[in-house]
Parts: structure tokens; C-alpha cells; sequence
């Protein structure tokens, strides 16, 4: 089973990109494409099959190679995405050179109005279901650079502006020429499993209150700074729900750029069972056996994140017990796993199908 957005097709040539000789090679190859975000969102196919679009060059009027980001080199994977407007049939994602993104804002009007004409923007996950591995994961990645450079307009250390420099995977301030890096907030995020004395292994899922109705998934939690990512996975349990863990065990992880998070999934032993929400932003904590996760409704629509502060206390102890009389099926969704596209339904189904964890 592999996570959506950690399938990349692109060679990201960290030492090349940074030759400016080579760059513009890459950039005016006739078989270069480029990508655009606007205001975070893609930009996909009218139909409703939401192929994602990779324009040429000649696409984008009076392209500078300074307003784009380079995203890599094709390493030839396999089919992504779809060029429109283009009379040559001949580019294929097989013999595609490159790929850059470049943020809509930086194009000029009449570009932008063109492109409103060639497609739709969709946020990126909520057409995930419909993207194959490979254009999901350069989706990702562009998403996710667009953002830094939105954000970090301005050093961070005098506060005057910044520009981009080495094709666009640094900003160099243009007065004390500090120079910054993309930044991704790494987020843990952990399947709490425990053995019952009634021999039953169940596990520890959680909901917030923005989330849809019935959706439950794993507990996660930014890294706090000076913290290893063990003693992360063990405090966030502990402050979101008073369940004391130990023992966490890395399997694997997820880029997740909404904004600017990777995912670093854990398994974990909880050594106690009492679930107390009132300190944190859960709206509801429970244990689940597998029997009761083999009934919850297969969520296949975004609706996840771990925005620490939109949840609300909820002033109560939700004790161990309470797991039972778990209903579901698709025209009623009493309970639905975390969206597909997300580390936590993996580490849920994986943890149920008993290929993670202890118990
Ligand atoms: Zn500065």
C-alpha cells in the first residue's frame, strides 16, 4: 500500500539547479512543462475526471525563468498529468524534460486569463481520489514551494525583502543577503493500540469537531522544538487525551503539504486506558476494536487535518469502556475512517489487517 503524495516521478537535481546555465536549458527545452497554483489551488481539466495541466512554455506568455520554481528533472516513471492547447502530440509524459511550477499571481493578465479558459482550480485534495500516485505527489510538491514563497516574502532576520534564488528552493534577503529554506513542520502522528483484559486489542481514535460527521482517525501533533519526534508522539497522546504511551515505533511517513507538513507515523503501547479530553481540542476519543474498524465506512473525501486550534474542549471523560454497539454502512455512516489519501487511514488499515503494531 503505498501513501498518496510520496510517489515522486521527478529527480529534484539539487546540485544542478543550482548552475544557472543548466537551468536555462532545462527551461527553454521545448519539452519542459510547467505547472501553476493559484491561491493554493491546481489547475485540472474542465471535465470531471480532473486531469491535472502541465502547459508548455509557449503556453505562458513572457515566462521569466526567475518567476518559476524548478520541481525536477523527469525521471520517466510513468504517465502524469495532461498538456492542453498544444498542436504537438509528440510530448508525452514519457519524454517530458522538466517540470517547474510557477504561481499564477506572477503571470501576466492575459496569460491568466487564457488559462481561465484551458481549466478549473481545485484544491489539490479534493480531487485526490481521482489523481494517479505520480501527479498527486508532483501536485504536492508544487503546492507546497508556491506556499513557502507566498509566506517568506520578507527576511526574517532585518525584515526587508527577499528574493527567490537557486531555482526558487532558496530566498536570499536583498539587504543583509540572508539566505532561508523551504520549511516543512514535521507533524507525528500514531496508532495508540492496547490489549484489553478481555483479550481484545482495540485502538485509540479521536475526532475534532470541524471534522465530518462519524470521522475518527489517529491522534497527531506538530514537533515541538528540542523535541525528539518519540517524546512528540508521547506528549501529544498524553495532553490529547491523558492516555499515557510508550514504546513508539516509526513506520513510515507522508508528505503533506496543507500547508506545509510532513507526516511521521508511529505505532505506540498505551499503558493506560482512561480517556480524558477535557485539556485538548478533541471533540470525542474512543477505543476501537478491529471488528468495530472493519464496519466504519471507508471516507474517501478530504476533511482531515490537524489544525491545533480550530477544535473546542469539551468538558467530559470519555471512559474506556464505551466502544460498544459500533453501526455503520455506507447510507449511514455513524462512524467513517480518516480520508484515504491520509497517513492515518493507512496506519488504521494496516494496524487492522495486523500489519503494524504489537497486539
Ligand atoms: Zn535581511
Amino acid at each position: 500500500m503505498s501513501l498518496m503524495y510520496a510517489n515522486m516521478p521527478l529527480d529534484r537535481c539539487t546540485n544542478q539547479r543550482k548552475n544557472k546555465r543548466w537551468l536555462m536549458s532545462e527551461f527553454t527545452h521545448q519539452n519542459t512543462l510547467f505547472c501553476i497554483i493559484n491561491d493554493g489551488m491546481s489547475l485540472f481539466s474542465h471535465d470531471n475526471i480532473f486531469t491535472p495541466l502541465y502547459l508548455t512554455k509557449s503556453q505562458l506568455d513572457s515566462l521569466s525563468v526567475d518567476s518559476c520554481i524548478y520541481l525536477g528533472k523527469n525521471l520517466g516513471k510513468g504517465y502524469f498529468g495532461k498538456n492542453l492547447g498544444e498542436e504537438d502530440e509528440s510530448l508525452t509524459s514519457t519524454n517530458v524534460k522538466s517540470l517547474f511550477v510557477v504561481d499564477f499571481k506572477k503571470l501576466r493578465f492575459s496569460t491568466q486569463a487564457q488559462l481561465l479558459n484551458l481549466g478549473q482550480w481545485q484544491n489539490l485534495r479534493e480531487v485526490t481520489p481521482n489523481l494517479t500516485a505520480l501527479d498527486a505527489s508532483i501536485q504536492a510538491l508544487a503546492k507546497a514551494l508556491v506556499y513557502w514563497h507566498t509566506t517568506h516574502q520578507y527576511c526574517g532576520k532585518c525584515g526587508n525583502a527577499s528574493r527567490s534564488v537557486e531555482a526558487g528552493h532558496a530566498r536570499r534577503c536583498t539587504e543583509c543577503r540572508n539566505v532561508s529554506f523551504p520549511r516543512t513542520d514535521p507533524a507525528v502522528i500514531m496508532l495508540v493500540e492496547h490489549k484489553f483484559p478481555d483479550g481484545i486489542a482495540r485502538c485509540l481514535l479521536g475526532r475534532n469537531a470541524k471534522w465530518r460527521a462519524g470521522m475518527y482517525s489517529t491522534l497527531a501533533g506538530f514537533v515541538d522544538p528540542g523535541e525528539t519526534l518519540e517524546e512528540a508522539v508521547i506528549r501529544e497522546v498524553l495532553e490529547e487525551t491523558a492516555v499515557v504511551v510508550e514504546n513508539p515505533q516509526y513506520i513510515t511517513s507522508q508528505p503533506w503539504p496543507f500547508p506545509a507538513s510532513v507526516m511521521l507515523g508511529f505505532t505506540a503501547v498505551a499503558t493506560s486506558t482512561t480517556i480524558d479530553i477535557s485539556q485538548d481540542d478533541l471533540e470525542d476519543c474512543q477505543w476501537f476494536s478491529r471488528e468495530q474498524l472493519a464496519s466504519f465506512y471507508k471516507g474517501t473525501n478530504a476533511g482531515i487535518n490537524i489544525d491545533k486550534n480550530a477544535g473546542v474542549n469539551v468538558d467530559h471523560t470519555v471512559e474506556a469502556s464505551v466502544v460498544e454497539s459500533v453501526e455503520a454502512n455506507d447510507q449511514n455512516p455513524e462512524y467513517r475512517l480518516s480520508s484515504s489519501d491520509s497517513i492515518s487511514s493507512y496506519l488504521i488499515t494496516a494496524w487492522k489487517n495486523k500489519e503494524i503494531g504489537q497486539y
